[in-house]
């Protein structure tokens, strides 16, 4: 994501636009799959370029804002994830790999959604659904 790119997303969110916040949409939005809050740290250069608290400050605000997406992973620790298909849904699914942990956003097909908004939930609204597959990834398939 280009920084002119993540600049807008913050402006249209009604963040104010800092650097610090424009490399870490940056880096969530170029990820290839969901990341932990350490890996977008080294993505970004933390100790460098900023501090740990800022690092996690802003992904907090960031995920508030919708800009990103915050879930578990199977370790329990958090994820983050702007995945490329936009805008997201209300139903979000990740596909973790069993056998070397290699995780994707994978976009949930739009009856799902269509089908959170039909279930009686005795007057709950619904704004977020994850869902976490587990199987092998292309790469692991390949080596069976
Ligand atoms: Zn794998
Ligand atoms: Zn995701």
């Amino acid at each position: 994501m280009r920084p002119a790119a993540a600049s807008k997303l913050l402006m249209q969110a009604g963040l104010e636009d800092t650097a610090h916040r424009r490399i870490i949409l940056a880096a969530v939005a170029d990820a290839e799959g969901p990341v932990t809050a350490g890996e977008v740290g080294a993505a970004v250069g933390v100790g460098e370029k900023l501090n740990k608290v800022t690092l996690y400050r802003n992904l907090e605000l960031l995920v508030e804002c919708g800009l990103v997406r915050r879930h578990s992973g199977p370790d329990r620790s958090y994820r983050y994830c702007r995945p490329s298909f936009a805008p997201p849904s209300v139903v979000h699914c990740h596909a973790y790999c069993a056998s070397c942990g290699a995780s994707r956003c994978v976009e949930a097909p739009k009856s799902w959604t269509e089908a959170v908004g039909l279930l009686d939930l005795s007057g709950f609204e619904i704004g977020k659904v994850d869902i976490r597959l587990e199987g092998l990834c292309p790469d692991c398939r390949a080596k069976r």
